[in-house]
């Protein structure tokens, strides 16, 4: 299940640092296929069976046009930062938010990459920030528009309203990740994802859109896929990062949307709201760049991790107990069955404090921040690990946290054979991997306003 390029000599032209060949294993078995449950393993074999064939528009002799975004046009071999309207209005706000298209001398697919659709989730902001500098775009940068095969649109704040509030929602307390593919009669959040559908995400061959966890939580680096799609999959591999996590998408999703048309969509998760997590925001960029040189738009060879973690189910830590909690484990830890991950204490019992032990091995991927807890209120989620284990460990620090591919320097190129794929397998619980986290009391006015919409 190698990517296809792995077959193709490495190239060197725009890189700055050569790479390294590595010695390929040919035969070494994908371990994947025979540990993720059985009926998931077919369907994502089936769904990497159809051929991956070169769109005929993408060939060299097809002509390359202007691209058109926005009713403006930005030619071949250029680069073009525009302002976006969210809202198509005569008179009143029409909330602009900025968009840089680097349209590619040479034909190739439509890479759209999206920050901030839940306007204090700035990771995503911060990352296409820099993307966007001069020091990663220009001549001889590492996305030079003479050398680039496709249209790469950056996105830093889709949802400049909230951004701009410091919310997660839109000004009408909808979530707007959660109404696509929008509806241009209805409220205004589906008019604005309708736009966005029908102009940004839907003419896109692949969507790369950068979240971090809601309020009071935070997440280590994470790509979250239907791993069922093929040109997704790919796409979540070539990221670069270790730790992915196979599900579908809330309803409404853009992830969810994109994947039913057949698009390839994938979710970054980095940090939380509210925060600007250095390592995140650096994983992030690393990520694009190896999507991005694995699609061939731009050249040089993706980096990759010593591993991945291919998670279809995880476990959640919870407080028994009400009061303050303060978590000893941060988000990325690795840890042992029974160790301590955090205590509470209530300030009306003075001197009682409650401990919370992990039941399982394995890689915290989501701790809680906010210290409010009462009994049942989740406070970590973890993915179990048994396989793999030593893998796992060697790339643990001495704190017992997980070193990322990218967070210790320019992360090393190697063949995709060489990686162990390892599965975590199991369920999650109420369908999504958030889904226990439940709803603040701002989003439960919007999900009633959502379930009325649909009547
Ligand atoms: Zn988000």
């Amino acid at each position: 299940m190698a990517s296809s390029n792995d077959s193709d000599p490495p190239s060197r032209r725009g890189d700055t640092i050569p790479v390294p060949r590595a010695k390929r294993r040919r035969h070494q078995p994908l371990k994947v296929a025979n540990q993720i449950p059985q009926i998931r393993r077919k369907e994502i074999e089936k769904a990497l069976e159809k051929g991956s064939k070169t769109p005929e528009k993408w060939s060299r002799s097809s002509s390359w046009k202007s691209h058109r975004i926005g009713g403006k046009l930005v030619k071949p071999g250029t680069v073009r930062h525009i302002e976006y309207d969210l809202m198509d209005v005569e008179i009143g706000e029409s909330w602009p938010i900025p968009i840089t298209i680097i349209h590619g001398a040479r034909p190739g697919p439509v890479v759209t990459i999206s920050g901030a659709i839940h306007g204090n989730e700035l990771v995503g902001p911060l990352a296409l920030t820099y993307l966007r500098a001069p020091s990663i775009i220009g001549e001889d940068k590492a996305i030079d528009p003479a050398l680039v095969a496709g249209t790469i649109r950056i996105v830093p704040i889709v949802n400049m309203p909230g951004y701009r509030r410091r919310s997660r929602y839109m000004t009408d307390g909808r979530d707007l990740n959660r109404f696509f593919p929008g509806n241009e009669d209805s409220n205004t959040t589906s008019r604005v994802a309708h736009r966005l559908w029908q102009e940004i995400f839907s003419p896109s061959d692949h969507i790369i859109d950068l979240h971090s966890a809601a309020l009071g939580r935070t997440n280590m680096p994470q790509i979250r896929v239907n791993l069922a799609n093929r040109l997704s999959n790919r796409s979540a591999r070539a990221f670069g990062t270790e730790v992915i996590l196979d599900s579908e998408g809330p309803r409404g999703s853009l992830r969810r949307t994109a994947d039913d048309a057949g698009i390839s969509c994938i979710t970054y998760e980095g940090g939380g709201a509210d925060e600007s997590d250095p390592e995140s925001i650096q994983i992030a960029m690393y990520g694009i760049l190896n999507v991005l040189r694995s699609l061939k738009v731009i050249p040089g060879y993706p980096s990759r991790p010593r591993f991945r973690l291919l998670a279809s189910g995880s476990v959640w830590l919870r407080s028994d107990y009400g009061g303050l909690l303060d978590v000893l484990t941060p988000a990325g830890s690795f840890i042992e069955e029974g160790e301590l991950v955090a205590t509470v204490t209530d300030p009306e019992y003075p001197g009682k404090s409650m401990e919370i032990r992990t039941p399982t091995q394995g890689l915290l991927i989501c701790t809680a921040t906010h210290p409010f807890v009462t009994t049942g209120t989740p406070i970590g989620h973890l993915l179990p690990i048994i396989k793999g284990l030593k893998t796992v460990r060697r790339r643990l620090d001495e704190e017992g946290l997980l070193v990322l591919s990218g967070a210790d320097g320019d992360p090393p190129w190697r063949e995709d054979d060489d990686i162990e794929d390892i599965s975590v397998e199991g369920v999650w619980e109420g369908g999504s991997p958030d889904a226990e986290w439940g709803e603040n009391p701002e989003s439960a006015a919007e999900e009633e306003a959502e379930e009325a919409d649909q009547i």
